[in-house]
């Protein structure tokens, strides 16, 4: 995994007064966030509190308003390139190349990341393998079901061993095996040591896989806590509580 050259605190997140307005309406307000490396963080909240908006903006993919915003070290959007290359964001579109096969997919991006030549035919190899989809490698992505293109998004997004992935309710469209396939990647990637911030409905997977959970509404931060000796229902009671609504499960 190459490790963030810039580091000075165990953050590897860190975002101060950190403010996202789409014309006069703010989608986040006054964010102070720090995520400690190696750190899996639950992002939970009712649809349009900002989540996608905050993902976005810790990938690069758009630029704060005001505050300030840095990834290991590296300061966005001025160092957006440093950045981009230490993550990976799973969104809810698959960013994928329907009339390309899966493997010239991965060779694509392969090549945007400028993964070496010797070592990216296998790395994509194991990337396949990784998300169950070897046998597959080869087929057109256009005749993929949802549950194998977001496989495939996965892979395509660990292809380059980025230190923090971003994951934009990943399972969504999921069936039960891609589900579980999901779940193991994503706890290897949290045990190999990875930083991984993942917003979600699911309030069970929340408190199984994530250290810590935070719960956005209307833009802020409204909650902040640890997982440990959470159970998904204390959660749910607590996520009802704060933001008046009922949790998807
Ligand atoms: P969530 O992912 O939590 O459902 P979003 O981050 O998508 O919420 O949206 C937060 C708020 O920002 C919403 O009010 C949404 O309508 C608004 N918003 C998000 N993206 C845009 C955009 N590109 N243009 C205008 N408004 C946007
Ligand atoms: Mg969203």
């Amino acid at each position: 995994m190459p490790q963030p050259s810039n580091l000075t605190s165990s953050s590897i997140i860190e975002t101060r007064s950190l403010v996202k307005a789409f014309g006069l309406l703010p989608a986040l307000r006054k964010l102070d966030l720090s995520i400690a490396k190696g750190e899996f963080v639950a992002l939970l909240g009712p649809n349009g509190s900002g989540k996608s908006t905050l993902l976005r903006l810790l990938a690069g993919l758009s630029k704060p308003t005001s505050g300030t915003l840095t990834i290991g070290g590296w300061e966005l959007p001025r160092e957006a390139a440093a950045v981009r290359a230490q993550i990976g964001l799973v969104s809810h579109r698959p960013l994928l190349y329907e009339t390309l096969t899966a493997r010239e997919n991965l060779r694509f991006f392969g090549r945007l990341y400028a993964l070496p030549a010797n070592t990216r035919e296998t790395r994509i190899t194991e990337g396949l393998e990784r998300v169950g989809l070897a046998k597959r490698g080869d087929d057109l992505v256009r005749t993929y079901s949802r549950g194998m293109q977001q496989r495939l998004s996965i892979a395509r997004t660990l292809l380059h061993d980025p230190h923090v992935l971003l994951l934009d309710e990943p399972y969504t469209g999921l069936d039960q095996d891609a589900s579980l396939t999901l779940d193991g990647l994503l706890t290897e990637a949290h045990r190999d040591g990875h930083t991984v911030v993942m917003a979600t409905h699911e309030m069970d997977r929340a408190v199984r896989l994530a250290d810590r959970t935070l719960i956005l509404a209307r833009g802020s931060l409204v909650h902040d806590a640890p997982t440990a000796g959470m159970d998904a229902l204390a959660l749910a009671a607590i996520y009802t509580d704060i933001t008046g609504m009922a949790s998807a499960r």
